[in-house]
């Protein structure tokens, strides 16, 4: 049987912030995830708003010039949704 200074339940944002502190402090620090790794934000949240957000806010941004000769860029949904679903989302 191992010994944790400190066991936490989800892999979340708020493990994320303590489990790295105490083990920099030297604790011992055990993580028990049900689901996937990272927590909602990582995986369903933020950074997954983020992805499927970002395109259309800059799309918005380029709308405004569009009678002064700039093109607003198609967005491909079903490419973004594909990448999305992949496990390492980032931009
Ligand atoms: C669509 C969406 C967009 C968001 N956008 C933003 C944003 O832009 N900015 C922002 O600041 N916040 C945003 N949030 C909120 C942010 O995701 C949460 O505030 C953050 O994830 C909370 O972190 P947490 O560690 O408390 O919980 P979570 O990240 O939810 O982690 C909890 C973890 O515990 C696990 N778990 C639960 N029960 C058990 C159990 N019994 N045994 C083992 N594991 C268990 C879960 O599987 C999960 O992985 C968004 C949330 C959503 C849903």
């Amino acid at each position: 049987m191992n010994n944790y200074d400190v066991i936490f339940i989800g892999s979340g944002h708020a493990c994320n912030h303590g489990a790295f502190s105490l083990a920099a402090a030297g604790k011992k620090v055990a993580i028990i995830e049900q689901g996937k790794n990272g927590g909602t934000c990582t995986n369903y949240g933020c950074d997954a708003k983020i992805i499927l957000d970002g395109p259309f806010e800059y799309r918005e941004g380029l709308q405004r010039y569009d009678n002064i000769g700039v093109k607003a860029p198609e967005i491909n949904w079903s490419a973004l949704m594909e990448y999305k679903k992949t496990s390492s989302v980032s931009v």
